[in-house]
């Protein structure tokens, strides 16, 4: 047993996601922890301590892979070009802080607490967005923190989908774009939203966004309705004054705004293979949301508060 100093957990168990991982599927990439004895508030790290889980009791799961810092010895940086040519190796600064204030927000005013899972380690070692191969470049140590980092998400939304029957996805990023505001990802592009907001192809969008599931499932339910309409996500939470897009006061980017539309995780945990799972990828803006401690506790109040007006609106 090892004890990690600022958490308030009640319990703090090491898992050796490691030991386990020579058994999972290679073309399935990541196996499911044993989650039998899992309870909320309990932390769970890898060997390494690569990855953080800490477990909850509502059916909200969010991820937070590009808040890493450590730089595992013997584990190569990241040297393969995605296919635009970059490496992308930034950091989304406080994203952690904004997930352990957010638990702390929903267990003091709800008694409730999310599922966070949080890699620790640095970009430039491995990108927890990106598949297999741009994640670590082949590198084994990098693999292993892939492995046990998607181990630790699938399992979580495991236990969220068994308990409740359904599991609200959130993939956690910080953006550095000049426009203030969220970036919602719901896997559509800037031009995807553009044609939605107009009415546009909107099974073809409703089918290729990260709410697919829900909607598959509730036929009735209107895609229009869940990006720009007054329940939308984005419309609650920038009621709360924070903007952001989309949302109905503020429907799409602008032709020539930079817009993240959400990445491998959103894409990957919202799929088919994932049929309970829905949800999106929120990237923060940094001035009034990241920049405090006292802006990132406010921003937790304002999330929990969107997310349960947003949740509450569906039929679940
Ligand atoms: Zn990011």
């Amino acid at each position: 047993m090892k004890t990690i100093q600022n958490m308030k957990s009640r319990s703090v168990l090491i898992l050796l996601i490691g030991a386990l991982s020579f058994t999972f599927a290679p073309a399935q990439g990541t196996m499911q922890l044993d989650i039998s004895g899992w309870e909320a508030g309990q932390v769970y790290f890898d060997e390494d301590e690569w990855t953080e889980v800490i477990t909850g009791d509502i059916p909200l799961v969010i991820t937070v892979p590009h808040g890493g810092a450590k730089k595992p010895e013997g584990m190569a940086d990241r040297t393969c070009k995605d296919d635009r040519g970059r490496i992308v190796r930034g950091t989304d600064s406080y994203t952690q802080e904004v997930s352990r204030f957010i638990r702390e927000v929903f267990q003091e005013k709800y008694n409730k607490q999310p599922y966070i899972i949080i890699n620790h380690v640095a970009r430039s070692k491995v990108d927890q967005n990106r598949d297999l191969h741009y994640a670590a470049c082949g590198d084994e140590k990098g693999m292993q923190a892939w492995h046990n980092f998607h181990s630790a998400a699938d399992s979580a939304l495991a236990h969220a989908v068994r308990k409740f029957g359904y599991a609200f996805y959130i993939d956690l990023h910080g953006h550095g774009h000049s426009n203030q505001r969220l970036e919602l990802g719901y896997s559509l592009t800037k031009g995807d939203l553009q044609k939605a907001f107009k009415r546009e192809d909107l099974k073809k969008y409703a089918a290729k966004s990260s709410m697919a599931n829900y909607i598959k499932k509730h036929p009735d339910a209107d895609i229009w309705e869940l990006l720009f309409g007054k329940h939308a996500f984005g419309t609650y939470i920038y009621r709360e004054g924070i903007p952001a897009t989309p949302a109905v006061q503020d429907p799409h980017p602008a032709e020539d705004e930079s817009f993240f539309s959400g990445g491998y995780n959103t894409r990957r945990y919202t799929s088919p293979d994932y049929p309970d799972v829905f949800g999106l990828q929120i990237e923060m803006h940094y001035r009034k949301a990241r920049d405090s401690r006292a802006n990132i506790r406010a921003f937790a109040q304002s999330l929990a508060r969107a997310y349960f007006d947003f949740i509450d609106k569906l039929d679940l």
